[in-house]
């Protein structure tokens, strides 16, 4: 099965291409996660769009539609050159920044949800990174235990946390038994919602949501460890003929 994953939703966004995707998902009836930046100063994006005082709701109006609003760190300002226990990139918010500062960015964004009415269980870090303080932090402050990212064939659980698979930036058929696809809607062009529109009409029946995961407790398998070992070497050895 496939998931949507939507990311970088904040008070500064760009709008059209956000109503752009909502509309088109909507179409297909396909709810996807969304990664909401509770405070954004990530100057990239505050400094490409202007202030939405609508945005919390909009955000609101999305979780009254099972869209599934995912915390996706706290400012989304890189601290870090640090890849954490999901390389990806080597920039992070969250790896190697100390627990009780990672404690603190967790609370305060949990906090600013709440005062607008957002409930979430999932968490994800910008540019995919954390670490094991990550986690304790999310275990120690908030009832999150469910992250969006990680290289894996399904779902599996780990210590108390269940990770849900994150592997591909668009859409193509993939042999995972679920597939999330991350968006950055921001980014979007012509060709991407393209793209997904066709996708989507080929594929409609083989989109799920979050709400109808399946949260057993399964471990992961050789299979799970193997895919995840064999995407950073791949990786890795790319990097180095950067
Ligand atoms: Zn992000």
């Amino acid at each position: 099965m496939y998931l949507i994953r939507l990311d970088d939703a904040s008070e500064y966004m760009d709008v059209e291409k956000w109503n752009r995707i909502e509309k088109l998902l909507d179409r297909y009836s396909i709810k996807p996660i969304v990664g909401v930046i509770p405070n954004n100063q990530d100057k990239e994006l505050v400094n490409s769009y202007s202030f939405d005082p609508e945005f919390w709701y909009k955000a609101k109006s999305w979780q009254e539609k099972k869209w599934a609003i995912a915390l996706h760190g706290y400012t989304h300002v890189y601290s870090t050159s640090k890849g954490g226990i999901n390389p990806i990139n080597f920039q992070s918010e969250f790896a190697g920044v100390p627990l009780e500062e990672q404690k603190r960015k967790i609370s305060k964004g949990i906090k600013v949800f709440r005062n607008y009415g957002i409930e979430t269980k999932i968490f994800f870090a910008p540019s995919h990174t954390f670490d094991h303080n990550t986690l304790r932090a999310l275990k120690l402050t908030s009832h999150i235990r469910i992250i969006s990212d990680t290289i894996a064939n399904d779902i599996y659980k780990r210590k108390e946390f269940h990770f849900i698979p994150q592997q591909s930036g668009s859409v193509r058929r993939l042999p995972f038994k679920l597939t999330t696809f991350c968006y950055h809607p921001n980014n979007m062009n012509e060709e991407d919602f393209i793209l997904l529109e066709n996708f989507f009409e080929k594929h409609k029946s083989e989109f799920t949501c979050f709400h109808k995961l399946n949260f057993a407790d399964r471990k992961a398998t050789i299979y799970d460890k193997f895919l995840k070992k064999a995407y950073f070497s791949i990786r890795s050895i790319r990097n180095m003929f950067r």
